[in-house]
């Protein structure tokens, strides 16, 4: 089934509103095994609306269209509809009695502009909708179906569940060279994304039935695998074959797969080890222990936190000499070290955890350029440290650096095979 998405409303161009209603529908449908094959926003234009109307109406065999079948002036929708089809706009009787009503309850009266929300394109089948005063109707225009509902994402989401998917799930279940889906998220962390491609590509030719496909979440880059087959079974192994293919390659940095959080996978390795982190961070700022502490129950492994920004600090809460700061620097080698021991000790944890680095503009040198870090874990085995340069502003590098340093624990805890 070729399916089609056609939003309206000039808020959803000018950045006011943010299109949340299409990703609900396009998550439904692809739980049915169905991909949307084109998504589109067009303003509150009569115009565009009917060509794009038009165009769908030619193309696509099911689409969905929402807003612009409200009560005011730039509710267009429904004329669009029918102008598109080039069939007239009748009054619905049903419609405008159950509008009428709806007034009557509040005793109000119905202006003529609520009762505009009674027209629909001739030959429409009109939906009742239950959840709110604009009308869903469904409009058969050739080999096409379209779905108008309303925009508001209450009433959308309510409407798209009762009344559109069970009606796309019969289309779907009907055509008879239906195609069968099964989709994995594989989580990686540490490798760039033209690395991790390239990691990847040799194994699409031994998978032709799986579509392997990138997004960056930096830091996180995610591979998504989609597997294509006549039979859910087939979709489904080919799926499993390739989820094992590409886990082998990636190895460490693979973290998690679908809703798995790299927080939450971290967490989950110190809890079944019944072991601890503290943290000592100074270009982070906190970022670190933030993330740490994002799933809940984080304090069955996350026991405290110091954020040591000034080297005073250091000092005061870490016991990192002057000396040693004078000599080498905050951002160093010896004060990571320093600092990761010394968290460690003070908070009676497993492990310890530092991060100090020029997260810049400024404050980068010839030998420590803006982007240097020096990332250092400690446990009762030693002391490991990294330096690292993150490339990128500010925000950028204080994030990877949050994240590489929660990343070290986790190759540290996975190395170390004690998990049960
Ligand atoms: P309409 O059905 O065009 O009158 O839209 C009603 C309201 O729903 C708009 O003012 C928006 O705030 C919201 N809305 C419309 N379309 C969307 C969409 N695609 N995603 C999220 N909200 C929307
Ligand atoms: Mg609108």
């Amino acid at each position: 089934v070729n399916i089609e998405v056609v939003c309206t409303g000039d808020e959803l161009l000018s950045g006011l509103t943010t299109d949340t209603n299409s990703p609900y529908f396009m998550s439904k449908l692809f739980e049915l095994g169905e991909m949307v094959s084109r998504s589109q926003t067009v303003g509150d234009v009569r115009e565009d609306i009917i060509a794009a109307l038009k165009a769908v109406n030619g193309r696509a065999n099911a689409v969905l269209v929402s807003g612009g079948l409200g009560p005011t002036a730039d509710d267009l929708t429904a004329e669009c509809a029918a102008a598109a089809a080039g069939v007239r706009l009748v009054e619905d009787p049903a419609v405008l009695e159950s509008l009428r009503a709806r007034f009557a309850k509040r005793q109000l009266p119905l202006t003529p502009n609520n009762a505009r929300q009674a027209l629909v394109p001739e030959g429409a089948e009109v939906v009742h909708n239950r959840f709110g005063t604009a009308p869903m109707f469904i409009q058969r225009v050739g080999r096409c179906t379209l779905f108008f509902v309303p925009g508001v994402p209450r009433e959308y989401k309510a409407l798209v569940d009762a009344e559109v998917l069970p009606r796309l799930a019969k289309m779907i279940e009907g055509q008879p060279n239906r195609i069968f889906r099964a989709a994995r998220l594989l989580k990686t962390v540490g490798i760039f994304e033209s690395h991790l491609d390239a990691a990847v590509k040799p194994l699409a030719k031994a998978h032709p039935k799986v579509k392997f496909g990138f997004r960056t979440h930096a830091p996180e880059n995610h591979l998504k695998l989609l597997a294509e087959a006549s039979s859910q079974s087939e979709a489904n192994e080919a799926l499993a074959k390739a989820d094992r293919a590409c886990r082998e390659v990636l190895g460490p940095f693979l973290f998690g797969a679908d809703q798995d959080s790299f927080p939450a996978v971290v967490g989950a390795l110190l809890r079944d080890r019944k072991e601890t982190v503290a943290l000592a961070e100074s270009c982070t700022g906190g970022l670190a222990s933030q993330l740490l502490t994002t799933p809940p129950g984080a304090s069955a492994y996350a026991i405290g936190s110091a954020v040591t920004y000034s080297n005073e600090m250091k000092t005061k809460w870490l016991g990192i000499t002057e000396q040693m700061l004078a000599a080498h620097g905050a951002v160093s080698e010896e004060v990571a070290r320093a600092m990761a021991e010394a968290v460690r000790r003070r908070c009676e944890s497993t492990y310890g955890i530092s991060i100090t680095g020029i997260a810049g503009p400024s404050g980068g040198t010839e030998q420590k350029p803006v982007g240097t870090v020096f990332l250092a874990l400690a446990s009762a085995d030693g002391t490991e440290c990294q330096r690292q340069h993150f490339l990128g502003d500010r925000e950028r590098i204080r994030q990877f650096a949050a994240y590489h340093a929660l990343d070290m624990l986790r190759r540290r805890l996975i190395r170390s095979g004690k998990n049960p």
